[in-house]
């Protein structure tokens, strides 16, 4: 390994990054992509954790939105996010990366139970680790997850990869004046209530001092490029 800032990465995928140009589901050709980022960056020896979110099946919010227990519509959504786990796992596989999935809510026929020091086992060993069923607790997000993994694992970085390529004072969809951030304090991002992961989310990485990068995760080979130091998307930092 060389030329690399960071030896241990969390790498948070949203279900939505899963989905391609669809409205729902998993785009076989965007696990497939994503497999061969991550496969190279294992064979440069970075170490990768994975957490992935659950929207492009199911979102606990939006059951509740509808009349459904809150906790009970969580439930499915981190359920959800164990099919794109294994999804996952299914396309790193294909592309030559030794990958295990642990889940935080126990299903031992399919994949293995969260244990954080046989996680830091497969991580030492170069297998990459995708983390299943977020904190396997509801009224959570798998942002918290992630930065909570991060944070567990004493990753160097938690990476957030988006569909936009940083964090900018307003949204860039809307706004054509909207300007990007190269570095945020974490401070910033809650005060000025920036949507780049929730609150609970920032504040776990603030008081643990990990740093945050933001980028695109479409664009070519951005995850190598920005764990090399390339001003690539938003860092946030204290
Ligand atoms: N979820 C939960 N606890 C967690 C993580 C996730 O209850 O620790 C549920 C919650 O219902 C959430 C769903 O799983 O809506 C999918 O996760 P999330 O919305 O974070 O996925 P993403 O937006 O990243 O696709």
């Amino acid at each position: 390994m060389s030329g690399y800032r960071y030896k241990r990465v969390l790498l948070k995928l949203s279900g939505e990054a899963l989905m391609g140009e669809g409205v729902y589901g998993i785009d076989p050709a965007v696990t497939d992509r994503l497999a061969h980022q991550v496969a190279d960056l294992r064979n440069d020896g970075i170490e990768v954790g994975v957490v992935v979110g659950g929207g492009n099946i199911f979102r606990g919010m939006a059951g509740a939105a509808k009349g459904m227990d809150r906790a009970q519509a969580d439930y499915m959504g981190m359920l959800a996010t164990v099919m794109n786990a294994l999804a996952l796992q299914d396309a790193f596989e294909r592309a030559g990366c030794e990958c295990r999935v642990m889940s935080a809510i126990q299903m031992n026929e399919v994949c293995e139970p969260y244990i954080r020091r046989r996680a830091m086992h497969h991580l030492e060993k170069g297998d990459v680790v995708i983390f299943a069923a977020g904190s396997g607790n509801p009224y959570f997000t798998t942002d918290t997850a992630a930065a909570l993994r991060a944070c567990e694992i004493d990753a160097d970085c938690l990476i957030k990869a988006t569909k936009v390529n940083g964090i900018y004072d307003k949204d860039p969809v809307k706004n054509d004046d909207a300007v990007r951030f190269d570095t945020i304090s974490y401070h910033e991002v809650l005060v000025r209530g920036l949507q780049v992961m929730d609150t609970t989310a920032t504040a776990l990485c603030q008081d643990n001092n990990m740093p945050i990068i933001v980028l695109n995760i479409e664009g070519e080979d951005t995850i190598k490029r920005a764990l090399a130091g390339e001003p690539i998307g938003t860092v946030v930092v204290e």
